[in-house]
């Protein structure tokens, strides 16, 4: 494998993980089905696997890319991002706090209200953006500061740096959802403890695979803890989900430049346009969180907002008439996608009626222009 500190991320996407096959000389890893392994006659396990659900060397590689990529010690994959942020939730105890962002993933907000908060976990859900306000909810039980940026689906940008800044000084952990700007923005370099994924999106790539990760800055009892949480409650992708996943990141610094830099053309074509009230991306000066994410972002990933004059009719007019944009909810794949927020269940009330997302996909950003063009004509 090669070392997380020697090459270019482009160069650890290719190789972390992944070793010429031992057996056969193969090039693109093998994937292991086999739940079991076999014991010496002394009793040990001398390739170090007992158990799939425990370890299984397919999932290890793609730990082992995954660590790599987000330039941290170690990682756990799961069979879901919900999963996995279920794991690293579960290392707290009943009473203990969590301040969280007001416009955190809906699927998130549903899970601590459903099942967390039910459970005695404290949850203070606030304007991230404000370093002022997570710091005044900090509580002498704040045990976790959750960190979501850009958000979703407005975009928002919340400084990290700022924030592991609250959460250290209050012996809280600063945990940062990445899923929306992977390769692009690197959390632990910035102080955060851990990073989760959906790797559903961007890390999977092809809209193909479900799964979730969570990438520990340092080997820490914290990191041991959600290791075991995956391990025993056993939330563990499927081999060949992880072989799909761990190919996916081959191509990703590669495909968030291009998802980037699509984003961006389409984003201020948008601007520009007569019937378009507002656009949300970061890349734009006109964002209003557009100075930090310049300082923590090297691009600004591909997923933008922006809302139709006319509100929730004509947004649902242009959506339906996109050609190459199909109607489709999530996000971080090959193709690109159109969603009227509004509709989703469960979405933050607060979400605009007239705002449609783009997950900007890979096609000519050309193609993409003429086809937004046709569709708010
Ligand atoms: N975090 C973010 C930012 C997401 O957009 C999603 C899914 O849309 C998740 C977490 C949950 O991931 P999954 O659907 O893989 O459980």
């Amino acid at each position: 494998m090669e070392s997380n500190r020697k090459t270019r991320i482009e160069t650890r996407a290719v190789h972390a993980g992944h070793a010429i096959d031992t057996a056969t000389g193969a090039v693109a890893a093998p994937i292991h089905l086999s739940t079991t392994f076999e014991r010496d006659a002394e009793g040990g396990y001398p390739h170090g696997y007992v158990y799939a659900r425990s370890a299984n060397p397919t999932r290890h590689a793609l730990e082992q890319g995954l660590a790599a990529l987000e330039g941290g010690e170690d990682a756990a994959a799961f069979g879901s991002g919900l999963a996995a942020a279920s794991a690293i939730l579960q290392t707290l105890a009943p009473g203990d706090h969590l301040i969280a962002p007001a416009d955190l993933y809906h699927g998130l907000t549903k899970l601590l209200r459903d099942v967390f908060i039910r459970w005695g976990l404290e949850v203070s859900f606030v304007d991230m953006t404000k370093p002022e306000e997570v710091k005044r909810a900090v509580r002498p039980r704040t045990k976790l500061i959750w960190v979501e940026t850009p958000s979703n689906p407005l975009l928002k940008i919340t400084g990290i740096a700022r924030v592991v800044e609250v959460a250290h000084a209050a012996n809280a952990l600063c945990v940062c959802d990445n899923t929306l700007a992977p390769v692009v923005q690197r959390p632990l370099e910035l102080g955060a403890d851990l990073v989760m994924h959906s790797t559903t999106k961007y890390l999977g790539g092809h809209s193909d695979v479900t799964g979730g990760a969570a990438i520990a800055r340092v080997k820490s009892d914290f990191f041991e803890r959600v290791r075991e949480i995956q391990t025993t409650g056993g939330a563990v992708p499927s081999p060949f989900d992880c072989w799909l996943v761990h190919r996916g990141l081959q191509t990703l610094p590669w495909r968030m430049r291009a998802h980037s830099e699509n984003a961006l053309k389409v984003a201020t074509w948008l601007a520009d346009h007569p019937r378009v009230e507002t656009v949300h991306y970061p890349g734009l000066a006109s964002h209003p969180g557009h100075e930090i994410a310049a300082r923590q972002m090297n691009a600004f990933s591909g997923m933008l907002s922006f809302e139709v004059k006319g509100g929730r009719e004509a947004a649902l007019g242009v959506a339906a008439k996109t050609a190459i944009f199909t109607r489709a909810t999530s996000l971080g794949g090959v193709e690109s996608l159109i969603e009227h927020r509004a509709s989703i269940k469960g979405e933050d009330p607060r979400t605009p009626q007239g705002l449609l997302r783009l997950s900007i996909g890979l096609e000519h950003s050309d193609d993409l222009i003429e086809d937004l063009a046709q569709a708010l004509s």
